[in-house]
C-alpha cells in the first residue's frame, strides 16, 4: 500500500500519483509514520494539532508535561533543521512542536500561554503581585465600584 503524503488516501502500489492533489508523491506507510503524517484509519480516531513551539527540549519536555497533568492528549514533535525546514522557513535551529488532541487545543493553548508567561519573568510577576497588593491594601475602594 502506498498514502498520499498530501491527504493520507490510500492506494495500490502501481498508482503514481493522488487522484486528489495532482503532483503529490505516494510513499509507503513507513515513511508516513516517521513523518508523522496520519494513515487511514488512525487519522478519523483523533486528530493531533500544533499547540505551541519551543526552542528547546526542555522547554518543550516542560509543556508536555503540564499537559499530560491536565490529561490533555500530547507528544513533542522534534523539528530539526534539515533540507525542507530551511527552503520553507529558513529556520536553522532545531525546534519542537507541541502536538495535542485537537479538540484540547483551546484549553491547551491557554495553560501552555500561562506557563510560558511564568517561564518568561517569574521574578517581574512577583513584583507585580507585590505592588497589587500594596494597591488593594491602601485602597478604600471596592474592586469593581465605579
Ligand atoms: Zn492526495
Amino acid at each position: 500500500m502506498k498514502y498520499c503524503m498530501q491527504c493520507g488516501s490510500e492506494y495500490q502500489d502501481g498508482v503514481a500519483e493522488c487522484a486528489d492533489c495532482p503532483g503529490s508523491a505516494l510513499v509507503d506507510a513507513e515513511t508516513m509514520n516517521q513523518r508523522h503524517i496520519p494513515l487511514p484509519g488512525e487519522s478519523d480516531t483523533r486528530k493531533f494539532v500544533r499547540a505551541a513551539t519551543a526552542e528547546d527540549p526542555f522547554t518543550a519536555e516542560d509543556y508536555v508535561r503540564l499537559l499530560e497533568i491536565q490529561n490533555i492528549p500530547v507528544f513533542m514533535r522534534p523539528r530539526r533543521a534539515g533540507v525542507v525546514d530551511v527552503l520553507t522557513t529558513g529556520a536553522l535551529e532545531p525546534w519542537y512542536e507541541i502536538m495535542v488532541g485537537e479538540e484540547y487545543l483551546e484549553r491547551a493553548v491557554q495553560l501552555l500561554a500561562q506557563e510560558k508567561r511564568q517561564l518568561d519573568d517569574t521574578s517581574e510577576d512577583a513584583a507585580l503581585a507585590a505592588e497589587e497588593e500594596e494597591r488593594e491594601t491602601e485602597s478604600s475602594v471596592p474592586p469593581g465600584a465605579p
